[in-house]
């Protein structure tokens, strides 16, 4: 990315904190590398659901990923769905755009609005608070939150459209790797952007 990102202490929001003592934001979910120390850079993924649009959002699962488990999650996929995760990431919701936009109007000497960054989805621009389903995914280095293109909201029609791309090899090896790897519920995708 040529976009130089801001970076932010990865606890300033709650929405990038884990949710309990458990610090299970210590290590890589797949690898169990200290992503603190072992790893350059890693993904926060967190999903949430509401009962109904402006009920509170329940945590619906979390976990961080470090990047090579992530480079290497994408390349076991079929080469068509590779593609359709890359235009998505590149047309659909594009990552340079959106970080130019975002970064126009911070300065790197003062703390960034994060709300800017999260509050609606990247793809259908639909408000969180009326999402019955939605997804954060951030970068993040060290203790620090890396703002550019990411961090980025899909709620649940984005999602969809991510996944219904993928091809039914690609599908039962992000939900294998989900479940078998990243202990997450069934029936989960793991079809974060490669770094
Ligand atoms: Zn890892």
């Amino acid at each position: 990315m040529s976009i130089e990102p801001l970076a932010v202490p990865v606890d300033t929001w709650d929405l990038f904190t884990p949710s309990d003592e458990n610090d299970r934001f210590e290590s890589c979910r797949a690898c169990g590398r200290s992503i603190k120390k072992d790893t350059p850079q890693y993904v926060i993924e967190r999903e949430f659901t509401r009962t109904e649009p402006g009920a509170p959002a329940e945590l619906a699962y979390e976990f961080t990923i470090c990047e090579s488990c992530l480079a290497d999650q994408d390349a076991s996929y079929s080469p068509d769905s590779q593609e359709h995760i890359a235009q998505f990431y590149s047309d659909v919701i594009d990552l340079n755009v959106r970080a130019e936009q975002l970064l126009a109007d911070t300065s790197s000497d003062e703390i960034p609005n994060i709300d800017a960054w999260v509050e609606r989805c990247a793809v259908t621009g639909m408000s969180v608070e009326d999402a019955t389903r939605f997804r954060v995914m951030a970068y993040a280095v060290g203790e620090w939150l890396l703002l550019a293109g990411m961090p980025v909201v899909m709620t649940e029609t984005a999602l969809e459209r991510l996944e219904s791309g993928l091809s039914d090899t690609t599908k039962e090896r992000a939900r294998t790797f989900a479940t078998d790897a990243l202990h997450l519920p069934p029936d989960q995708y793991v079809i974060t952007p490669a770094v």
